[in-house]
């Protein structure tokens, strides 16, 4: 409790009941969390600050809160709306430029040599002399400005882009500008992930609660109530994933009413649950001993999660809960066809949210293709007359039906609802093909049916009791997948970020012949490099990674890449991911990957292969240290017996 010092925080003269924020409180606040590496303390800085925002807006204010966190997790909108920063940075150099009066070539040189074009901003600023002070900015109005940059489109929008950013920095004082940079390049770098902002706001919300009704807590209690309050929030938000909503039900209802008012609503794309990968079919009947379980086809396709609001509006979103809608508009055609009552025409289905996969198919043959097929199709402004690749819905779980969430449900009731209030369409809808099999033989005769029906393995799934609850955004043992490569002793893929690559050789001087992956570590919130890779790749896709790849270009690694000895001959912003396969893991003193955990060296994949592109996935997606620890030493077991882990179990 003593980290909470409000004081710290807090800016000279402070900020009065019903004020605007000053944005140089959020600043503050920020260069605080960035100048400490220890986790405790940045959690002790935000929860502070957002306290005194819940403490200093007025009475039925939602919106400071609401800016302060948005502004927190640097974006302006649920994800699912999408509006997204990332300005260039020559854009930037040239508002900075047109703001400080500093010649361009001056910026560049010092981006050079400082790798931050925030820093090159606050620097440029504060080098500046200026005869008045400017007015000092609010969170309001650098929120609404950052709103307007990144929904400008249009033949103009660069100069209208340009103007607005130079009248945000020439009213910038102290560190305002470097985060002010930073938001417009799409990335903080205070080692703050959304998660601990969320934690940050259920503490400050039980502080405000416990300082408003003058309730006497034990250290004790508080502790707990604390740690509570982290948990429903976590819930809560990957149940309903918009502070559009989460923040004024907090604030209205307190941290104890949250559940209650905030529940999973169509057209809100909550967090999927996912499966944790098993390598024998023997380790599933051990997990699954004395339980019931079915096994489904594990389809080849891309996730989708379909929902129908109550206006009878019907919206695709992704693994990412990005809208794709526009990229799927023949699945919001072909959906009321399915969407009825027992088959019955008259009786469609009003309000739903299912879980399903999208696959490729030959609609004359009946087969399903590999996802290779489905990654053809465009993925914006599609129209549904141009459409070569056809695609079938295949549902595996329904979330919500009619006004009422399910995720409470055991999933055996939830599939029957989905059986009985949706109906197959040949080609265009189904459900996940399912076999309640108990055996390993049965388990293994299914698991070669659906290989040979053009499927990757199956998932194997707990059906009866809370087990089988739908647990949003959990890689949940309550969901094993079973692929057809570990069996084969290839082991599951990887998702890597694509931090750096080199240039080529021979035939490959033009583009980049290899390429330098790192995992990501949510804990440290860091990229870990894990190897170079440089087979896999055509012609073709060599040339269309370099395409995708060269705008990230960066003159140095970003300050959270932990580089180790790598030395590639350029480096990306992380934002690319790809799907990989290695052969085997090994440890190495080049790569930083899980350092520490079964070794003070860090793990590298032998021989990795390139399968594909994984943009359905966000950097912060990769496979983290963890997974791969366990890789490596699952493998040294099969090998050698087993082997000793130094930290994290
Ligand atoms: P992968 O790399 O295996 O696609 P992932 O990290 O995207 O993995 P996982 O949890 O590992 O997600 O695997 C589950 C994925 O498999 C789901 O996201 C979904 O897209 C797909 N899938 C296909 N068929 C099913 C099914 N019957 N039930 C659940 N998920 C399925």
């Amino acid at each position: 409790l003593a980290l909470f010092k409000r004081d710290d925080v807090d800016i000279k003269g402070g900020w009065k009941v019903g004020q605007p924020v000053p944005y140089a409180a959020l600043a503050k606040a920020f260069s605080l969390i960035e100048a400490t590496t220890k986790r405790l303390e940045k959690n002790a800085i935000l929860t502070s600050f957002l306290l005194l925002v819940i403490q200093r807006s007025a009475k039925g204010d939602y919106n400071s809160l609401l800016q302060a966190v948005y502004l927190c997790i640097n974006r302006l909108s649920p994800d699912y709306v999408g509006i997204e920063l990332g300005i260039g940075e020559s854009l930037l150099i040239k508002a900075i430029g047109e703001s400080t009066g500093r010649s361009l070539s001056l910026i560049k040189a010092d981006l050079k040599k400082e790798g931050d074009l925030g820093l090159v901003a606050m620097n440029s600023k504060n080098s500046q002399k200026t005869l008045f002070k400017p007015k000092p900015l609010t969170l309001p109005f650098v929120f609404t400005h950052l709103r307007e940059i990144a929904l400008a489109s249009g033949h103009s929008s660069q100069a209208k882009k340009v103007s607005i950013i130079t009248k945000l920095l020439a009213a910038c004082q102290d560190f305002e500008a470097k985060y002010i940079v930073r938001s417009l390049e799409g990335k903080l770098r205070i080692g703050n992930a959304e998660r601990s902002v969320l934690v940050a706001l259920a503490q400050a919300a039980v502080l405000a609660e416990k300082e408003r009704s003058g309730k006497k807590w034990s250290q004790e209690q508080l502790a707990t109530r604390l740690e509570e309050g982290a948990k429903t929030i976590k819930s809560v938000y990957s149940e309903l994933p918009t502070y559009d909503k989460v923040i004024p039900a907090l604030l209205e209802h307190g941290i104890d009413g949250l559940r209650e008012h905030c529940k999973l609503s169509p057209g809100v794309p909550l967090k999927p649950m996912l499966a944790k990968p098993t390598k024998a079919i023997g380790e599933v009947l051990d997990r699954f001993e004395n339980k019931r379980f079915t096994c489904e086809y594990k389809y080849d396709g891309e996730r989708a999660q379909v929902h129908k609001v109550e206006d009878g509006t019907v919206a695709v979103f992704s693994r990412n809960s990005e809208d794709m809608s526009k990229k799927y508009p023949d699945l919001v055609e072909q959906l009321p066809r399915a969407s009825t009552f027992q088959g019955c025409i008259k009786e469609t289905t009003k309000t739903f949210v299912f879980d399903a996969e999208a696959v490729a198919i030959d609609r004359t043959t009946g087969k399903l293709m590999p996802f290779q097929e489905l990654s053809r199709r465009k993925r914006k402004d599609v129209r549904v007359e141009d459409i070569q690749v056809k695609v079938c819905l295949f549902a595996f779980d329904l979330l919500y039906l009619n006004g009422e969430p399910l995720l409470q449900l055991p999933l055996h009731e939830r599939r029957k609802l989905l059986r009985d209030h949706f109906t197959p369409v040949p080609g265009e809808f189904d459900f996940a093909k399912s076999s309640d099999a108990e055996s390993t033989e049965e388990i293994q005769i299914f698991l070669e049916e659906s290989v040979k029906d053009g499927c990757e393995g199956l998932m194997v799934k707990m059906l009866d009791t809370d087990a089988s609850f739908y647990e949003p955004s959990r890689r949940s043992v309550n969901w094993l997948k079973l692929k057809k490569d570990y069996l084969a002793g290839v082991g599951d893929s990887l998702d890597l970020v694509v931090v750096g690559a080199y240039y080529g050789k021979g035939k490959r001087t033009n583009v980049y012949g290899a390429f330098l992956l790192a995992c990501y570590d949510s804990e440290e919130e860091a990229f870990q490099t894990i190897c170079k890779i440089g087979t896999g790749f055509s012609e073709e896709v060599l040339q269309a990674h370099y395409d995708t790849l060269k705008p990230l270009e960066t003159s140095k690694p970003r300050g959270d890449i932990r580089v180790g000895g790598a030395k590639p001959d350029v480096w990306f912003e992380p934002r690319v991911v790809w799907e990989v396969l290695t052969a085997d893991l090994s440890l190495s003193p080049i790569y930083t990957a899980a350092q520490g955990l079964v070794d003070e060296r860090g793990i590298s994949l032998r021989f990795p292969r390139y399968l594909r592109i994984r943009d359905d996935k966000s950097a912060e997606d990769a496979t983290g240290p963890e997974q791969i620890a366990e890789m490596y030493e699952r493998q040294a077991l099969a090998q050698n017996g087993p082997g000793k882990r130094k930290k994290g179990g």
